[in-house]
């Protein structure tokens, strides 16, 4: 069923965003768009959640109708920080209050084959796929595209869980049911929730619960994070080159290492994606770059996105600036990379290290001509794995950024 659109509504400073979601990405455009006089208030289950120590927070679980209807009532726009959005609460949000989003993107980004036929349909590759719902159509599915082939479950999904590279055909049946088993799994925990008309068990509807990948064999990854308000403005940010250790990411190198057209051609794609996909907020773009100059997009993130935290030091407006000017429709800042820039993510492990170095004199920075930007995010246990911060490394040349990272001898783990 098509979506009733909201009229657009312009917000000014002084008005409240609502957040569903409490984390550093909720924090990061709290912070953002407080300096724009902005209000903000959050939803999410953890007390002092990482929004919640910048802006009031609602301590309450995400399917709480109750406290949906009262972010509803304290707020006079209201955004999402994540993807797995309750569908019931969002459909009551866009009833009680003003979504700007909506939630049909949000509906086609939470199921891996809704996302590829939305790619496609606006015209923008995806590397070949086939649905998966048996053991027998895999067995098709790998013999039409070839191995190596990578399995995904269509929904639940992230940082490399939920999926498997396929290299011989003897491999096919143990991945089929170990992915099958994590997808009913998935399906069966709330955060993993599929939207309504999703199938429940493998083989259970037409709806099939895997996907099967040709493997690109990719040169590098890159991202584009763009922009579009309700007025239908639409602005891209530079290409981010992004370098994952164990399925998260590590390092976002700008201007990515690829030639200018490269880039050129990702952020136009991108731009008619997010304008084809009828989409107001941000859209993160994840792509991978073949030897021969060609993209293919992997992943969308209807959010502001871990390889677009450059920003926030790099260009001229941050991509939560850019979130909370396009939800609250007023113009689209300017994205200018004002300075070359590495980000790279301080986990759990890199926590002490990374605090360390960034709090006292830094020879090595000085020596290379690097100026480190530390972000934390107030996160009240740190973990092994988990994204605890990140630094912006501002710099001439990205070599000399990847040279202070190599250095300090922290990111080995
Ligand atoms: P995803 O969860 O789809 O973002 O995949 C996680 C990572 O697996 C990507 O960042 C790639 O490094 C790798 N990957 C996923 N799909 C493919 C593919 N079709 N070909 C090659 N590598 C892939």
């Amino acid at each position: 069923m098509p979506e009733r659109k909201a009229q657009p509504r312009t917000l000014r400073p002084g008005a409240t965003v609502g957040v569903l979601g409490g984390g550093q990405l909720g924090r990061m455009m709290a912070l953002s768009g407080s300096a724009m006089g902005y209000r903000f208030v959050a939803l999410d289950p953890a007390p002092d959640a990482p929004c919640g120590q910048v802006s009031p927070q609602i301590v309450a679980a995400y399917d709480d109708i109750g406290a949906a209807r009262e972010l509803a009532r304290r707020a006079d726009v209201i955004t999402y920080e994540f993807e797995n959005v309750d569908a019931g609460v969002a459909a009551l949000l866009a009833e009680e209050s003003y979504v700007p989003q909506g939630s049909a993107l949000l509906h086609t980004t939470q199921h891996r084959l809704r996302e590829k036929a939305a790619i496609e349909a606006a015209g923008v590759p995806v590397a070949p796929y086939r649905k998966v719902a048996s053991l027998a159509d895999l067995k098709a599915a790998a013999a039409e595209l070839g191995l190596p082939a990578v399995l995904k479950t269509v929904t639940g999904g992230y940082d490399g869980k939920g999926q498997a590279v396929l290299r011989w055909e003897d491999e096919l049946e143990d991945a089929f049911r170990r992915l099958a088993l994590e997808r009913a799994d998935s399906a069966a925990s709330p955060q993993g929730a599929p939207a309504a008309g999703d199938a429940g068990s493998p083989g259970a509807s037409e709806d099939a619960p895997l996907v099967l990948e040709k493997f690109v064999p990719f040169r590098c990854e890159i991202s584009v994070i763009a922009a579009r308000s309700p007025r239908g403005e639409v602005k891209s940010f530079p290409a981010a080159e992004n370098i994952h250790v164990n399925n998260i990411l590590h390092l976002s190198i700008v201007p990515a290492r690829v030639p200018e057209a490269i880039q050129r051609k990702a952020r136009e794609l991108a731009e008619k994606l997010i304008a084809g996909l009828d989409a107001v907020g941000l859209l993160a773009v994840e792509m991978f770059v073949t030897e021969d100059g060609e993209l293919f997009v992997n992943e969308l993130a209807p959010r502001p996105h871990n390889s677009g935290h450059y920003t926030m030091d790099a260009c001229a407006t941050s991509q939560f600036e850019q979130h909370v000017r396009a939800v609250c429709n007023l113009p689209l800042g300017d994205t200018e990379l004002l300075t070359p820039a590495v980000m790279v993510n301080v986990l759990g492990q890199h926590l002490e290290g990374a605090v360390g170095r960034c709090t006292s004199d830094d020879e090595d920075a000085n020596r290379l001509g690097v100026i480190s930007k530390l972000h934390i995010y107030g996160k009240t246990e740190s973990k092994t794995g988990r994204k605890m911060g990140h630094i912006n490394l501002l710099c001439k040349d990205t070599a000399d950024a990847l040279a202070w990272v190599e250095q300090t001898n922290l990111w080995r783990n």
